[in-house]
């Protein structure tokens, strides 16, 4: 197994670095770095920055304006990314979409959709989850009743990330109710989300952000050719999709610099005491969390060595990279509000102290990263994968 980088691997490592210093908006970078939520006006502007670099969709192949870089640059890329506080794009159009258009969409589908989705001119959300449809995805009920040239869609969608923002949904929808398995009754529709009968409704999370939604379709109107695959099929598109979800791989580079922005904090002189650091129970945590990170970063390259050599895709044990990436980010998260003590209230003007805006936000980070661990397919769900593909064991 070989772990380390080529020269030609660091000298792009540092073409790329260099390129995220002069062009990563200042603003942008702050809000991210300083846990702040990413406006839809943010995220498009940034896309469209990459874009003209030609570096929005970089996996994609190069006839439709992949870069053509191998799968180290790519990491690397991803790692960058994550250390410089740059956003990752939100996967749902550039990887999620787009595989499953690569991979099922007809030539016009691939004509109409991806060059919009490589612009970053239209936003993609993902409609999976259903009430009562979450980690047993193929209970979903949500029905589209062929009429004629198009489809009418009734039914309510959950969690949806960045519904708010979005311009397109791809859904899994119920077109069989008398199939004999579940999963043979499901196709993979788009659609318009100006299309009348979609409504958007907000789901605040504990932490007072708003992240996901409730979309609700009454009688929507969908023309058959937003079709994907074959009716009925899309739960192929749908595994298939999913294995792409499991793949993120941007997590190690801004668990590094989160858990660098946690040593810088805890080092801080304290008004009433020592830094937290020379608190030898903190510093026992914190070690921990940086060998588990550590553990996380030389995982992933196992898995890259692999891939380099065999030019596979990895198997259902890249599931836990999903697991102790999200594993990591709660223990930083959790370690943080430690850091600053009862700074971390989230209100401003704690009687006595400081105001500190950047502690102010670890409260309600602290309480979002609760859901790391549960979307994407929860940890749980990743364990039961890798018990029964790769353990072999009944799951
Ligand atoms: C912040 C956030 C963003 C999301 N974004 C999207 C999105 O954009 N689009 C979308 O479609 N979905 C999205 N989801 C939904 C996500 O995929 C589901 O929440 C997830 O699949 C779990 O489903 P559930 O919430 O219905 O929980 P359930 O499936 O009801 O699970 C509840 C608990 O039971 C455990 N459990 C369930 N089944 C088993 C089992 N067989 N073995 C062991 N334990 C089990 C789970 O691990 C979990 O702890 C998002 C979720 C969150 C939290």
């Amino acid at each position: 197994m070989d772990l380390s980088y080529s020269p030609d691997e660091e000298a792009f490592r540092h073409e790329v670095r260099e390129w995220l210093r002069g062009h990563l908006p200042a603003d942008i970078r702050a809000k991210v770095v300083g846990y702040q939520g990413l406006s839809k006006e943010d995220y498009v502007r940034w896309h469209k920055v990459l874009a003209a670099q030609g570096w929005s969709v970089p996996h994609w192949p190069t006839e439709w304006g992949g870069t053509g870089w191998n799968i180290t640059q790519r990491y690397i890329y991803d790692e960058e990314f994550g250390l410089a506080g740059a956003p990752l794009l939100p996967p749902f159009g550039p990887n999620m979409c787009a595989a499953v258009l690569h991979r099922f969409g007809t030539p016009a589908q691939k004509q109409r959709f991806l060059p919009r989705i490589r612009e970053g001119d239209d936003f993609w959300v993902q409609g999976y989850s259903e009430p009562g449809a979450g980690s047993d995805l193929a209970a979903l009920k949500t029905r589209a009743d062929r009429k004629g040239d198009h489809y009418v869609v009734t039914g309510q969608k959950i969690w949806t990330t960045l519904g708010h923002y979005g311009d397109w949904i791809f859904c899994l929808v119920r077109t069989d109710f008398a199939a004999e398995k579940r999963q043979e009754g499901i196709s993979f529709l788009l659609m318009d989300m100006k299309t009348p009968g979609i409504t958007v409704r907000p789901l605040i999370l504990m932490d007072g952000g708003h992240e996901v939604n409730e979309v609700f379709f009454d009688e929507v109107k969908v023309p058959v050719e937003n079709l994907v695959f074959e009716e009925h099929k899309g739960w192929t598109v749908a595994k298939y999709l999913l294995g792409h979800e499991r793949m993120g791989s941007g997590a190690v580079g801004a668990a590094k610099r989160e858990a660098a922005a946690l040593r810088a904090l805890a080092a801080r002189e304290l008004k009433n005491g020592k830094p937290l650091l020379e608190d030898p129970r903190f510093r026992d945590r914190l070690s921990r969390a940086e060998i588990e990170l550590q553990a996380l970063e030389i995982t992933s390259m196992r898995f890259l060595d692999q891939m380099r050599r065999t030019g596979q895709p990895p198997g259902a044990d890249v599931s836990m990279l999903k697991i102790r990436a999200t594993e990591v980010q709660q223990m930083v998260t959790e370690l943080m509000m430690q850091a600053v003590g009862p700074l971390a209230a989230p209100f401003k003007g704690v009687e006595g102290g400081e105001v500190d805006a950047f502690a102010s936000r670890l409260a309600p980070r602290y309480c979002n990263y609760r859901k790391a661990s549960i979307y994407a397919g929860s940890n749980e769900i990743q364990r039961n994968i890798i018990a029964k593909m790769t353990l072999g064991l009944p799951a």
